[in-house]
């Protein structure tokens, strides 16, 4: 991952390690607000822009997935094998769901060389559906 700044001529400064290392940490599929929010806990004086920048550094980089499910923002996975997820409309939350066919066996597909697949599922978690039941 540090490589991957440099490579980019991005210097490799603590606030953009603190970055990375909270993307390895958390599932959650943070936005880039969220991730400010942490960052900024931690080095008060860091910028949206700096933490924007390193995200979408690491997206370049191939180091970072970004994921278009939630309507109201980008938000981002570590994770770089191949997984789909479910998006909750009402807490937000994205959950990993595994490939239940590891293979893409699709017709319409066979000369095109895939690189990266996934499925959004969108509803209402299982948190979600307890709690309106409880009502
Ligand atoms: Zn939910
Ligand atoms: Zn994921």
């Amino acid at each position: 991952m540090k490589d991957s700044l440099n490579k980019k001529g991005l210097k490799a400064t603590p606030q953009r390690m603190e970055i990375i290392k909270y993307l390895n940490s958390t599932k959650s599929h943070p936005s880039a607000e969220e991730v400010y929010v942490y960052i900024k806990d931690k080095f008060p004086t860091v910028s949206f822009a700096t933490v924007y920048n390193t995200l979408q550094t690491l997206k370049n980089t191939g180091d970072l997935k970004e994921l278009s499910i939630d309507p109201d923002r980008k938000r981002f996975d570590r994770d770089l094998t191949p997984h789909n997820h479910f998006f909750c409309k009402i807490c937000k939350k994205i959950y990993d769901i595994p490939n239940i066919n590891e293979k893409v066996n699709i017709d319409a597909l066979n000369d095109h060389l895939v690189e990266d697949y996934s499925i959004y599922y969108t509803g209402i978690c299982k948190d979600c559906k307890k709690m309106n039941k409880e009502e």
